[in-house]
């Protein structure tokens, strides 16, 4: 038998992680990923079920172990769940973890075809427990709804980790108790801070906190130990003593740790990213109509070489984002 050559980028790095937007749509707006007024595109320009499952396919076959589903958020795509129960038949083989990032607003309903699926873990946003303060990030969210969500996720058996973008004069004072409930709920919790990544309303800078001032104020309330646990990713890890739980930091802009990235993403409408920092890619969706599987290949070949060795996000007063496109385009 034949094995499909694996993805090594040219600065040696394998490539084992991908994270596929299945819509940019949301049903919320939270002001630091979307306008208002966001505008979401048609969805003939979209991939199709199938389209998505044979490329998720075909990275597998070439090294992919883990794939995690985004957005916009997934939940609202309407065939999301044959593409979970599609992609979950990989999980032990080929596979190892197949994951989801979702606003929890329906997670309520998708929880149990989730976790049948082979999903054992999702990541839930949460800026707020403070209804109104989550209203007010989110535009209209329902904390309640999402903390509904999440129980029924813990029901359903998969375990939950929460993500926080920390914001500078809305929820920064909050998160010593989020870590709190997240320890008491037994959730891990990532901080993130705010990416410059397509326009939005306000200037992000304004509501910019670096993570090392935030990690300073929780060091001084919880027995913070670090963690050598990596993911390939961003993000750095304590354990909090009081509870047992994991504290992770997703800082880009204070602390670049791209050199082990080992991550590429798949927009909605085909296009391969090899950097959610940069705008360098391939478009698969293309290949894969015109020429099948080889030609998917051939892209794949062809992406490798763009993948930067790092991202150049700044962010700097009244400056345009670093990219134009969103998070929920990419996938975050
Ligand atoms: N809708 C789902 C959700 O919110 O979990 C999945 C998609 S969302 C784009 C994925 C993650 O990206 C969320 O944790 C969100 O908070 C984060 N995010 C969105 N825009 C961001 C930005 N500009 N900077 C940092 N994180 C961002
Ligand atoms: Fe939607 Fe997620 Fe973006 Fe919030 S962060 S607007 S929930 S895609």
């Amino acid at each position: 038998m034949t094995c499909a050559p694996s993805l090594v980028d040219a600065h040696g790095r394998t490539i084992r992680y991908l994270r596929i937007s299945v819509t940019d749509r949301c049903d919320l707006r939270c002001r630091y990923c979307m306008a208002e007024s966001m505008t979401f595109l048609p969805r003939d320009r979209l991939l199709g079920l199938e389209e998505i499952a044979v490329i998720a396919e075909r990275f597998v076959a070439r090294g992919i172990d883990r794939i995690r589903l985004s957005g916009g958020e997934p939940l609202v795509r309407r065939d999301v769940g044959d593409l979970v129960r599609r992609l979950g038949r990989m999980v032990g083989h080929g596979l190892d973890e197949l994951t989801m990032t979702t606003n929890a607003t329906r997670l309520r309903l998708h929880a149990p075809a989730l976790a049948d699926a082979g999903i054992r873990r999702i990541n839930v946003s949460l800026d707020s427990l403070d209804p109104g303060v989550f209203r007010h990030i989110t535009r209209h969210g329902d904390v309640a709804q999402v903390l509904d969500g999440i129980a029924a996720a813990r029901e359903a058996g998969l375990t939950v980790k929460i993500n926080m973008v920390v914001l500078k004069g809305l929820n920064e004072d909050h998160v010593g108790d989020m870590l709190d409930w997240c320890g008491r709920e037994g959730h891990d919790l990532s901080l993130i801070e705010t990416m410059p990544m397509g326009a939005i309303d306000e200037d992000r800078t304004d509501r910019f906190v670096p993570l090392t001032h935030v990690f300073e104020t929780l060091s001084a309330r919880f027995a913070l130990s670090r963690d050598t646990h990596r993911t390939g990713g961003p993000a750095r890890y304590w354990r909090v003593g009081e509870h047992g739980n994991r504290l992770g930091l997703i800082s880009p802009l204070t602390e670049n740790f791209c050199g082990g990235c080992n991550r590429v993403r798949l927009t909605t409408e085909g296009k391969l990213y090899l950097c959610l920092g940069h705008d360098d890619h391939v478009d698969l969706k293309e290949a894969l109509r015109t020429g099948g599987i080889a030609a998917l290949d051939d892209a794949l070949d062809r992406a490798l070489p763009m993948k930067p060795a790092a991202h150049d996000f700044r962010i700097e007063a009244g400056s345009a984002p670093a990219v134009a496109r969103h998070m929920s385009v990419t996938g975050g």
